[in-house]
C-alpha cells in the first residue's frame, strides 16, 4: 500500500488496494489490475504548416480487457503525462465495470498544445497517431473517443485514418464521431442525462421530493448546463445557482437554464445574468440546495470545507471532484453522495451504444438510445446502493467494489489467475 500518492496513477493504485484488503481479494488478480495490461509510447512526426516537422510524444494505455475491448478517450493536453493516463485508463475499467457493460479500461493521450496548431496541424497529428498504434486498437481491441481537448471531428479524421489502413470503412473503431459518420443519437447530453438518472434513483432512495427540490451546480459546460436543464425537465427541480470559471449567479425563485446557456453564449460567462447575484464558486459550493452537482474541476470539496456543505445528495457529474478526506465527513454527515465513476458512466454507456449501433449497422432513434441508458443507470445505481447498504460503506467504495468484484470474477472464470 503506498503511503502517500506521489501521482495519480499510485493515487488508483492505493484505492485499489483497499478495496483488495476490504473484499480479500485474490493476490495474483490485485497484482494484474495494479498494473496496465500493456502501454505505448510512440513519437509522432507532424509535418508543421511552416514546413518544419515536430515530434509529438504520445501515450495509449490499455489497462484491462478481461470484460471486453480497451475503451476510452484520447486527450490533447500541454501537461500530458503517463501517470495521467494510466490512472484513467485503470478508472476507465472501473467505469465500464460498474454499469455493467462489455469492455474494459483504456486511455491514451498526446503531449500538444492543441490552441497553438491548425486545422490542418490537427489533422495530421491526428492521423499521425492512428498510424503509429492501428494495430493495437480496433473494434474488438481498443475503442478510443474523444476527451480533453478532442472532439468529434478528430474522431472523423481517425476513424477515416483506420478505415484507410484496414482497407475498408470502421465506423466501430472509435466513438463519439459526427452523426453522419456513425455517431449516436443521444451522445451529446448523455453524462448529464445519466447522473440525472441516478440523483432520481438517490432521491427515492432518501425520500426527497424533486419537484420541490433545489439545486446549485458548479461548472456550465457540456455536463453542467445539461445537467441544469434536464433536472429541471425531467424531474421538475429548481436550479438555483450555477457557476463557471470566472464565477456564479444565485436566485432562491430559480434560474431558467436555456437563457443562462443563452447568456453565456452571448457574454462568455454565466456572470451578470440578469434577476441573480453574483456569488464564487465557493459560496455556491456551501448554499442551501438539496443536491449539488459539482461538474467543473477536480477537489473542490475538500477536509476545509466539507462540513460547511448544506446539500443532502452531492451528484459529482465532474471526475475527482472530493477528496478522500471530504469523503468521510460528507459521509459522517449523512450526505449521500453519488461518486463520479458511476454519476457520471452515462457518457461511456451511450459511447457503448455507439459502438454496438456501429458494429450492427443499425442505429436507434434518441428514445431509444434514453430509454436504455436509464435501464442501465438504475441498475447500476441500485446495484451500488445494495452494496453501500450491506456492507455499511459510504457509495464510492460500494461503486469500487462492485467494479473490482465484476472485473475478478471474469479474469477467474477466463482462468487468467
Ligand atoms: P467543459 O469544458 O465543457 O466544462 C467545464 C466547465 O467548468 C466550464 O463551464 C468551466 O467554465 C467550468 N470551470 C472551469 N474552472 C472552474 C472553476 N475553477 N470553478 C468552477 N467552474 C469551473 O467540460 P465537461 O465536458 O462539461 O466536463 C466537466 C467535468 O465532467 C470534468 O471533470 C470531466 O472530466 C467530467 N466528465 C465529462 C464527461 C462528458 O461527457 N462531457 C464525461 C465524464 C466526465
Amino acid at each position: 500500500m503506498v503511503e502517500k500518492p506521489s501521482n495519480l496513477f499510485e493515487m488508483a493504485q492505493a484505492q485499489l488496494d483497499e478495496v483488495a484488503a476490504l473484499i480479500d481479494l485474490d493476490p495474483g488478480i490485485h497484482a494484474v489490475l495494479r498494473e496496465p495490461m500493456r502501454e505505448m509510447h510512440m513519437s509522432i512526426p507532424v509535418k508543421m504548416d511552416d514546413g518544419q516537422t515536430k515530434v509529438f510524444k504520445g501515450f495509449r494505455v490499455q489497462h484491462n480487457n478481461a470484460r471486453g475491448p480497451c475503451k476510452g478517450g484520447i486527450r490533447f493536453h500541454p501537461q500530458e503525462t503517463i501517470d495521467v493516463v494510466r490512472a484513467l485508463a485503470a478508472w476507465m475499467t472501473w467505469k465500464c465495470a460498474v454499469v455493467d457493460i462489455p469492455l474494459g479500461g483504456g486511455k491514451g493521450g498526446v503531449i500538444c498544445n492543441p490552441k497553438e496548431m491548425s486545422t490542418n496541424e490537427l489533422e495530421r497529428l491526428s492521423r499521425g497517431y492512428i498510424d503509429t498504434i492501428w494495430e493495437f486498437i480496433g473494434p474488438d481491441r481498443d475503442i478510443p473517443a474523444p476527451d480533453v481537448y478532442t472532439n468529434p471531428q478528430i474522431m472523423g479524421w481517425m476513424m477515416d485514418e483506420y478505415s484507410k489502413l484496414k482497407g475498408c470503412g470502421m465506423p466501430s473503431v472509435i466513438t463519439g464521431k459526427p452523426l453522419a459518420i456513425g455517431g449516436s443519437l443521444g451522445r451529446n447530453d448523455a453524462t448529464a442525462r445519466g447522473g440525472v438518472y441516478t440523483v432520481i434513483e438517490a432521491a427515492k432512495h432518501m425520500d426527497i421530493d424533486l419537484s420541490s427540490a433545489t439545486v446549485a451546480i458548479q461548472g456550465f459546460g457540456n455536463a453542467g448546463s445539461y445537467a441544469a436543464i434536464l433536472m429541471q425537465e425531467l424531474a421538475g427541480s429548481k436550479i438555483i445557482a450555477v457557476s463557471d470559471s470566472k464565477g456564479g449567479i444565485y436566485n432562491e425563485q430559480g434560474l431558467e437554464p436555456h437563457k443562462v446557456v443563452q447568456h453565456k453564449a452571448d457574454s462568455g460567462s454565466v456572470m451578470g445574468f440578469p434577476q441573480a447575484e453574483n456569488i464564487t464558486n465557493a459560496e455556491l459550493l456551501e448554499l442551501k440546495a438539496d443536491i449539488l452537482c459539482p461538474a467543473g474541476l477536480e477537489t473542490v470539496l475538500t477536509g476545509e470545507n466539507a462540513p460547511r456543505v448544506k446539500a443532502k445528495i452531492i451528484a459529482e457529474l465532474a471526475n475527482g471532484p472530493t477528496t478522500p478526506e471530504a469523503d468521510g465527513i460528507l459521509y459522517q454527515n449523512g450526505i449521500f453522495v453519488i461518486p463520479d465513476f458511476l454519476c457520471n458512466a452515462g457518457g461511456v454507456t451511450v459511447s457503448y451504444f455507439e459502438w454496438v449501433q456501429c458494429l450492427n449497422r443499425y442505429f436507434w432513434n434518441e428514445s431509444e438510445v434514453h430509454q436504455r441508458l436509464n435501464e442501465k443507470m438504475t441498475k447500476a445505481f441500485q446495484a451500488v446502493l445494495a452494496e453501500s447498504l450491506k456492507r455499511k460503506v459510504h457509495m464510492r467504495l460500494a461503486a469500487y467494489i462492485v467494479a473490482v468484484n465484476r472485473v475478478a470474477e471474469t479474469m477467474k472464470m477466463r482462468g487468467w489467475v
